[in-house]
């Protein structure tokens, strides 16, 4: 929900809206509609012509003096507005719903749980080129292929030019139609095709490509071991429940998924497999196509927006049976649903960080319970709301304890670093070890999860600390390119020759990233190849699939890397994950620091000897005895999950209690403390009449000021998730006439489950 000062006064702007659900008991009399606006409710209109669309149908409605694109929603019973004042739908878009009825349920079930306008989260659920207000229909026609096939009847008195003669050569080779796009990337223009097309001998039939021709299914072609086999069974016993898949690193839970799938389409179902990342992990979408060939279909934010409309329409009419995706495929229709897979269900990625906050595990598991399909979250370290989820009963919960293939887990070895002199970050034993592993011709990955080159600038002379200047945080210093930047706004500055306080040339870099330990590494071991992988190297367009692939082919060389190398690749040679400083989450504020560290910990040293041999990990800590770090080294994440979660029960944390992050900001320190004040009196003052939930803060956010804004946070907390639900859809109900004023320049929203919280 966003709380712009505007909402307050919708009513004023956009008198002809009138709010309410409804249906009149003889004829449906009026539409509801959801609009493209920053409001709770949804509005009631006039059929055009008395035609009546039908729920997940587009719709042009008038909006005030303006037209906008909105949705048809289904009705509900609610006070009848007076048809008299009611205005009609200018115009339906869609022929049939562009949102199917499951579909609009889980939309209901999201815009209510997470308190956010119904248009947007409808417009979420879509792929781009539908937030256009183009008919459904015509952007099919739009996005279909042009299939060419040369017409060697019509050569006769035809010039066959050069470039003629190569088109008319791909086209005879290929020995069927083909896609124009296809031809231009073989490098014959436009004009030439189009020339050739005139003249006759290239004839043109439009394609619908959404509709790809299938081979029968293959029997499925590798054999679960036993343990995994029974697992695969028990969720296949268990249809309409939630799975959770705890299996460590290497133990198959990938070769699980295979299995069930193929299970789904070989009942003629479809499944719906998301994934943190996918364009990183190119391996796992790979095993889905060995298996299903054709029948997968992607969807992530690194296709084209006709990319994606294509995997949309081929999951719609049902021509892709396995779709794999990030978090926004979570929406992909799925006309004959069979099964829904989270894996690494504890990855952050998950959760939407603006606009409509959601949570793509916890929409699953309510698009899977909606649907009484099976759903199956797998991680080798399950987050701890799985956790306690499974405690509960509400997931079933297996294990998978071993690897698949004979390597045994890596062996930890515990560095303590206190006593050891570190060359930017790394100790001599570590570098031995690095050496030796090298000689060996096998790889070795250095983990430090900090990007850039180092993390502080600072004066030797004066201490002056180089700042961003629109947010409260330090800047990093990146050397490829040569810059300051702030890692928070992403605003970029020039690095001062000298120091721009007490204009000395006394400026150095403080600790290390990436980019350093890159610099290091190839200063320490000349004769091979580093290998680094961050955001930077992937945007910088370094080539990240040829860097991996040259990963994979199993040379000896280093690997340095944030938390990117930490999810799902599986590198071959890999023997050594170092890492460089494993303290980072152990005092975090955040109440999931230790959660989030023992996670990415875990998934890094399980890259390490997934083949052939046993691996071994280094981990450099100053704090050899701390029971978090004495547990890694046992890859015990159970027992960490354990502590964990007596503590969070204690201190009445999630996952034993929901927290709603109310957020604001302003333009100064104070308005943001007014208008924070004045949210929280209004939340006490219903609370106390309506059994209001527990209220802790306002305080300053972490970063207090980010892009020139003031930030505060307040926890709204209640352990019983439908009453915090109720009393905040009552409290935003009241809120637009019941708050006293707040400053226009003052804005805040809500984000349930926050995973962001200080
Ligand atoms: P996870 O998803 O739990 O990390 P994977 O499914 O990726 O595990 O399996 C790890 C490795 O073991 C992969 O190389 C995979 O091909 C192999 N593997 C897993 N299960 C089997 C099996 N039943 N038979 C043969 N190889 C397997
Ligand atoms: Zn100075
Ligand atoms: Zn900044």
């Amino acid at each position: 929900m966003i709380g712009v000062q505007g909402r307050r006064n919708h009513t004023r702007i956009f008198p002809d809206l009138k709010p309410g659900l409804h249906v009149s008991s003889d004829s449906l009399t009026s539409i509801e509609i959801a609009v493209p606006l920053p409001v709770r409710q949804t509005y009631s209109y006039l059929p055009a012509d008395g035609a009546i669309p039908l729920p997940g149908m587009r719709v042009r409605v008038p909006v005030g003096s303006r037209e906008v694109t909105g949705w048809v929603v289904p009705p509900t019973n609610g006070p009848l507005p007076d048809p008299a004042r009611l205005r009609p739908i200018c115009r339906v878009l869609d022929d049939a719903p562009v949102l199917d009825a499951s579909l609009m349920n889980l939309a209901r079930w999201a815009w209510r749980y997470y308190h956010h306008p119904p248009g947007e989260v409808l417009a979420a659920m879509l792929p781009a080129a539908l937030k256009s207000d183009q008919p459904l229909a015509e952007l099919e026609a739009r996005y279909g292929d042009t299939l060419c096939t040369w017409q060697t009847e019509a050569e006769a008195g035809v010039r066959l030019s050069a470039a003629r003669q190569a088109l008319r050569q791909l086209l005879m080779h290929a020995g069927r139609a083909v896609r124009r796009e296809d031809i231009e990337a073989q490098g014959i223009s436009p004009a030439v095709l189009r020339g050739a097309i005139q003249a006759g001998v290239v004839s043109v039939t439009q394609s619908s490509p959404w509709s790809v021709p299938h081979d029968a299914l293959a029997p499925f072609p590798h054999s679960l071991t036993p343990a995994q086999a029974r697992i695969a069974e028990s969720i296949l016993a268990a249809p309409d429940s939630a799975h959770l898949l705890e299996g460590v690193t290497g133990s198959g839970k990938t070769e699980i998924y295979l299995w069930l799938a193929h299970q789904a389409v070989s009942r003629g179902t479809q499944a719906l497999i998301l994934v943190p990342e996918i364009g990183l992990t190119p391996q796992f979408a790979a095993r889905f196509e060995a298996v299903f060939g054709k029948r997968v279909a992607l969807y992530h934010s690194g296709m084209t927006d006709r990319g994606r409309l294509l995997t949309w329409l081929r999951a719609r009419y049902g021509h892709a049976d396995v779709l794999i995706g990030t978090r926004s495929a979570l929406f992909l229709p799925m006309p004959r649903p069979g099964l829904i897979v989270i894996d690494e269900e504890h990855d952050t990625s998950f959760k939407q960080q603006e606009g409509f906050r959601y949570h793509a595990r916890d929409l699953a598991v309510v698009r899977a319970h909606q649907l009484k399909i099976p759903v199956v979250l797998g991680s080798a370290t399950p987050s701890l709301e799985s956790l306690m989820n499974a405690e509960r009963g509400r997931y079933i919960h297996h294990r998978l304890t071993e690897r698949a293939q004979t390597t045994p887990m890596p062996g930890v070895r515990v560095l303590d670093v206190r006593t050891r002199p570190l060359q930017a970050g790394l100790s001599q034993p570590l570098i031995q070890t690095l050496q030796q592993t090298l000689d060996q011709g096998q790889q070795a990955l250095v983990f430090i999860n900090r990007r850039g080159y180092a993390p502080v600038l600072s004066c030797d002379n004066c201490q002056w600390i180089a700042e961003c200047r629109h947010c409260d945080v330090r800047l990093t210093l990146h050397r490829q390119p040569r810059q300051l930047a702030c890692h928070h706004c992403d605003q970029r500055y020039s690095v001062p020759e000298t120091c721009p306080a007490c204009g000395q040339a006394t400026l150095a870099p403080i600790g290390s990233g990436t980019e350093r330990t890159e610099d290091v590494l190839e200063s320490l071991f000349p004769d091979f190849p580093v290998v680094r992988i961050d955001r930077d190297s992937a945007r910088q367009g370094r080539d990240l699939p040829r860097l991996l692939k040259r990963v994979h082919a199993g040379e000896p060389c280093l690997l340095v890397g944030t938390q990117m190398v930490a999810k799902g690749h599986d590198f071959p040679n890999l023997a050594l994950v170092a890492i460089l400083n494993a303290d980072g989450g152990l005092f975090s504020a955040d109440f999931r620091g230790t959660e989030w560290m023992a996670q990415q910990l875990i998934q890094v040293a399980g890259r390490a000897g997934r083949r052939a041999s046993q691996g071994q990990v280094i981990l450099q800590t100053r704090f050899p005895e701390h029971p978090v770090i004495q547990a890694l080294a046992r890859h015990d994440y159970a027992s960490i999950a354990r502590e964990e979660l007596e503590r969070r029960h204690l201190h009445r944390l999630p996952p034993y209690v929901q927290l709603v992050a109310l957020w604001g900001e302003g333009r100064t320190q104070a308005e943001t403390e007014a208008g924070m004040m004045t949210l929280r009196q209004t939340l006490a003052q219903l609370g106390a009449t309506h059994n209001g939930p527990l209220l802790t803060g306002p305080f300053p956010a972490v970063i207090a000021r980010k892009r020139q804004r003031y930030r505060a946070v307040l926890w709204i907390q209640d352990d019983n998730r439908a009453r915090l639900r109720h009393f905040l859809a009552h409290w935003l109900d009241a809120h637009p006439r019941g708050a006293p004023k707040l400053p226009p320049t003052f804005q805040w929203r809500l984000d349930v489950d926050a995973l962001e919280t200080l």
